[in-house]
């Protein structure tokens, strides 16, 4: 059976035909080997049917697999060229694809049309990976698991816990929302143009968040206050956070935290239960 999937000749001849020069600033580098499309596709561990939210469709790559493993996709492409030849070019192919383009910016995105999706499948634009996950998780609430293609230092990041070197901001936050798990590396080879960094495959899966009276902006804010700087001691880094020194320390005791340990040795449980210790200015 022909393959509906675009190979390179098909995505530079494409390119071409729209006048699409890829740009380093929109992350737009198009994936153009089958193997790697269905690896992405059968990583993101998908209920059958359901829909998919795929952020930067591009020139379909992905999209071809999504919709050729039997799931409708809501795409969202921020190059207006692209997000107007997508619903053509995939009908040519697959003529009963259920596919809703939007053109737009992800990280500015306030509610989809059509069914929500209930799970994210994306190879990002490495510039902007990380505020669209956490955008998507927090404006996207259906969204029940997700897999995402970043770049590879940037998975190491996302799924890192206390204690290691690539724990920090982006950890957190994402340990809010969901359990972020490696799920394999690719090469620069399988992309048009190919970039000069490794990619990572990064699978998400939505929990609830950890219990605590304190908002979500609250628990952000103590888990930017500690890793500004990352060096100090807790007591140290979050002074400012806290009023003054002796007013982080007790925040952090009444928390259970040792005020000498680092931010980085703190997972978002024990961040969620320091917001809540937040000394009231007003008091
Ligand atoms: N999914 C395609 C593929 O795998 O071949 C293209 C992936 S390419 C790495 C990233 C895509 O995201 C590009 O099509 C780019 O135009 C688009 N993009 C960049 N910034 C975006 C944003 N803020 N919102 C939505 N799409 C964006």
């Amino acid at each position: 059976m022909e393959s509906v999937l675009l190979g390179p000749a098909e995505i530079r001849a494409q390119a071409a035909r729209l006048g699409i020069r890829p740009t380093k600033t929109l992350g737009q580098n198009f994936l153009h080997d089958g193997n790697t499309i269905r690896r992405i596709v059968r990583s993101a561990r998908l209920l059958p049917a359901e829909r998919v939210l795929e952020i930067g469709p591009g020139l379909g790559s992905l999209t071809l697999g999504l919709l050729e493993a039997g799931h409708p996709v809501t795409a969202v492409e921020i190059d207006p060229v692209l997000a107007s030849a997508l619903p053509g070019s995939v009908a040519a192919r697959m003529p009963q694809a259920e596919l809703e383009v939007v053109t737009g910016d992800a990280l500015r995105l306030a509610g989809l049309p059509g069914p929500a999706p209930t799970a994210l499948v994306a190879n990002l634009p490495y510039n902007v990976a990380v505020p669209v996950v956490l955008h998507l998780l927090e404006t996207v609430p259906s969204l029940a698991r997700g897999l995402v293609m970043v770049q590879a230092e940037v998975a190491d990041r996302l799924v890192a816990g206390p204690g290691s070197r690539t724990y920090g901001v982006p950890s957190v936050k994402v340990a809010w929302y969901a359990a972020a798990e490696r799920a394999g590396a690719v090469p620069p080879s399988v992309f048009w143009p190919a970039p000069n960094v490794d990619s990572g495959l990064v699978r998400l899966t939505r929990r609830e968040p950890p219990a605590t009276t304190a908002s979500r902006a609250e628990v952000f804010a103590v888990v930017d206050a500690a890793f500004a700087q990352r060096r100090k001691t807790l007591r140290a880094a979050l002074a400012g956070w806290a009023g003054s020194p002796a007013a982080s320390e007790e925040a952090l005791v009444a928390a259970g935290v040792d005020p000498r340990a680092r931010g980085e040795t703190l997972d978002v449980a024990g961040y969620a239960r320091l917001a809540r210790h937040r000394p009231d200015p007003h008091r």
